[in-house]
């Protein structure tokens, strides 16, 4: 196995967090370890945001579990409890669960942090031991409607197709509802550098957020409209002769449809819809029609929607009939939120997907992993329920929940109501590095390790794959969830298909992995650790066949490099090309009306990340963001009788959030922002929508109707 370094010298690793996932070092410091630089790791060449540099902090015994809880007979409240206790307790419950109810009672819920070990090791206890198809992940809340978009075009998803450094030097980018300047700021190099060279930055989304303060041009829709945006974007690009014809002949199919759909969206019908002013539209067009190199990069903003499929296929769209996808310096890419966002959806802890992103539907991808499994294909489960229905089946069909890596009472849609699901079930088991407010609700809390304290790979948000490495030893009493997982299947009879040696588990990951689309069978732990460290791209397939239309395809006698860059040469659809959707606009799940006349949309800040499970422990990201707000305009706050710093109620139909007002002119006049960190009083996610992308089942977090109420 790669070791970690020996006390004194500094360990290569990378930040737990976001899905750039920055390189940094670990030194030794004291007990603990403290963040150097790590300028040679291409991605962010030392750069790390206020989260990265503090991450250590949250490796202190002062504030994780250092020890299992039980929920006690006597008392109902939480207690210490041995491993043993603790593991026997789980195994208890889920084989009495199954035993009284089927297998499918059992459910079991993954995070996009988990590393690909334990995301490819979690998919495997499902459906091996536990036999269910109730498995999914918090990634499915995350970026699965760009997944989704992503296959129906290209035939593949990897959120960037390209290297975040081929930004710094294309000529104009359309940033779709990312906030990166707060949400991963070593990012926004690549922005400001391509700016440097001339290029345009354009940026989409309702508020003027800090990094809207860097575009060339700011384009405000009304939240929920991205989707006629691009259709109105599209038509101007047919009107004013953008559309590269050759490229779309030789390399796409379904143009006439697509084209046909955008026509019935004229630009005058689209600002109505968005808000968007007809001359800003003619000039985005004029910039990304004219520049030789141009992309589209989305984010949460148009990808959770309901329509999110859709609205990221009409992105989609506009690339291909511009003729950028697979081209040099061009293309369409998702900026994945989650630090294994990424690789957290390839190996086998989606519904609906086993490992090397391969469909559970498919009868040759079953029979290949069940050969490496060493099990009966046809034993395999079908297809399960996508995260939200998974949550609101709890209690219901689903008696028993396994939870790793997640924290969905405070993360998920509709929140009190997965709240009291999650309180219905007659078993819950969570793997956690702290007492998450979902961790506080079950009936055993198992304290595992993270990052720093233990190897496994991650997979960034351009599919490069990279080496995690341990630093620093965990507290005792601290097990990994490969050890958890393997302590379960041991007590339910399969202890041996589940070791517990990260480096192993990534072999079978790799044997697992061969011949899909997210093909990692030629990458190896030493292949990681090599050199900068600066990890390898799938799809990387074992020998040096080369691999048709990749830059970087092996050489004869040399192992395959990996794949920076995709579609060079064709699509990975059947014939090759790449597919224009049809897409028309339609409204959100939820518009305002009389009793709630305002639009939310929900994001993150700077110094905060996802639920806050951890964050939210670390004293310098609380002083920067103590706490939840609501950001909303000064016409909006008139109307409602609220100053700045005032209370104010957030009511949707799903629930109330009172937070304290932040008047900011930077916002539309018909819209609210809150941020979704925090628990309690100021819990965002009561209120938003849990209506279902018909596609990738992503929820409505962007958009949905509320009314504001000024205290008594
Ligand atoms: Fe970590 Fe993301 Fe910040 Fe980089 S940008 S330091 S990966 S949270």
């Amino acid at each position: 196995p790669v070791q970690a370094a020996a006390p004194g010298t500094v360990t290569p690793t990378h930040c737990p967090y976001c899905a750039l996932q920055c390189g940094m070092g670990l030194a030794r410091a004291g007990e603990g370890v403290k963040v150097v630089e790590r300028p040679a790791f291409p991605v962010n060449g030392g750069a790390l945001c206020g989260k990265g540099r503090t991450a250590p902090a949250v490796l202190s015994s002062r504030v994780r579990l250092t020890e299992p809880l039980v929920r006690s007979h006597a008392t109902g409240g939480l207690v210490p409890a041995t491993w043993e206790e603790a593991l026997d307790r789980v195994a208890e419950g889920l084989a009495r669960t199954r035993a009284a109810y089927g297998a499918d009672a059992c459910g079991v819920f993954g995070g996009g942090g988990l590393t690909n070990e334990k995301a490819y090791a979690l998919g495997k206890f499902a459906r091996v031991v536990l036999g269910t198809s109730q498995i999914d992940y918090n990634g499915r809340f995350c970026m699965s409607s760009a997944a989704a978009a992503g296959q129906r075009a290209f035939g593949v998803d990897r959120g960037l197709p390209f290297p975040l450094a081929d930004v710094a030097r294309t000529g104009c980018v359309i940033l779709v509802g990312s906030n990166l300047a707060e949400t991963m700021p070593p990012a926004l190099r690549y922005l400001t550098e391509m700016k440097d060279n001339g290029g345009s930055l354009i940026v989409v989304d309702p508020r003027r957020t800090r990094t809207a303060e860097q575009a060339d041009l700011h384009l405000a829709p009304r939240p929920g409209t991205d989707l006629a945006l691009a259709l109105g974007l599209l038509h101007l690009v047919v009107a004013e002769g953008h559309v590269d014809e050759e490229y779309v002949a030789a390399r796409t199919s379904g143009w006439e449809e697509a084209r046909a759909a955008a026509m019935a969206h004229w630009p005058e019908h689209v600002e109505r819809i968005t808000g968007v002013p007809v001359p800003q539209l003619r000039e985005t067009v004029r910039r990304f029609g004219a520049a030789e190199h141009a992309m589209v990069l989305t984010a949460r903003g148009p990808e959770q929607q309901a329509k999110g499929t859709d609205t990221v296929g009409a992105w989609i769209n506009l690339c291909l009939a511009t003729g950028r996808p697979g081209r040099p310096l061009s293309g369409y890419g998702c900026l994945t939120g989650q630090g294994n966002g990424q690789g957290g959806r390839e190996h086998g802890q989606k519904a609906d997907q086993l490992p090397g992103y391969r469909k559970l539907t498919d009868p040759g991808a079953r029979a290949h992993v069940a050969a490496v499994w060493g099990v009966d294909p046809e034993s395999l489960p079908g297809p399960g329920r996508s995260a939200y229905e998974l949550l609101d089946a709890l209690g219901g069909d689903v008696r028993a929940l396994l939870l790793m890596g997640s924290n969905p009472v405070v993360s998920a849609p509709r929140a009190a109501h997965v709240e009291q699901r999650i309180r219905s079930l007659d078993f819950l088991a969570v793997a956690d590095v702290v007492l998450s407010e979902t961790a506080a609700l079950a009936d055993v809390v198992l304290p595992v390790t993270q990052w720093a304290e233990e190897t496994g790979t991650v997979t960034n948000l351009e599919g490069r794959v990279l080496l995690r490495r341990k630093a620093v030893d965990p507290p005792p009493g601290v097990r990994s969830d490969l050890d958890v997982l393997h302590g379960l299947a041991d007590r339910l009879g399969h202890g041996k298909g589940f070791p517990t040696e990260p480096e192993e588990v990534f072999d079978e990951l790799r044997r697992a992995s061969a011949g899909g689309i997210a093909d990692y069978a030629g990458i190896t732990y030493e292949r990681l650790a090599a050199g900068n460290g600066e990890g390898v791209f799938w799809p990387c397939p074992e020998g040096t066949e080369g691999t048709e239309g990749t830059e970087t395809a092996g050489a004869a006698g040399v192992p395959h490099a990996g794949t920076p860059r995709l579609f060079l040469e064709r699509f990975a659809t059947d014939d090759g090309r790449a597919r224009f959707v049809a897409v028309a606009h339609r409204g959100a799940a939820e518009e305002p009306d009389a009793e709630y006349p305002v639009l939310l949309t929900t994001g993150r800040v700077l110094a905060q990340y996802q639920s806050g499970a951890q964050t939210r422990r670390v004293a310098e990201l609380n002083a920067a963001a103590p706490g939840p707000f609501v950001e909303l305009h000064p016409r909006l706050a008139a109307r409602v009788g609220v100053a700045d710093g005032d209370p104010v109620a957030v009511v949707s139909r799903r629930g109330r959030a009172t937070v304290p007002a932040r008047v900011t002119a930077g916002i539309r006049p018909d819209t609210v922002f809150m941020p979704f960190h925090w628990p309690g009083e100021g819990r965002a996610n009561v209120l938003t929508h849990p209506a279902l992308d018909p596609v990738s089942r992503m929820p409505e977090f962007k958009v949905c109707a509320v009314r504001l109420e000024a205290p008594g």
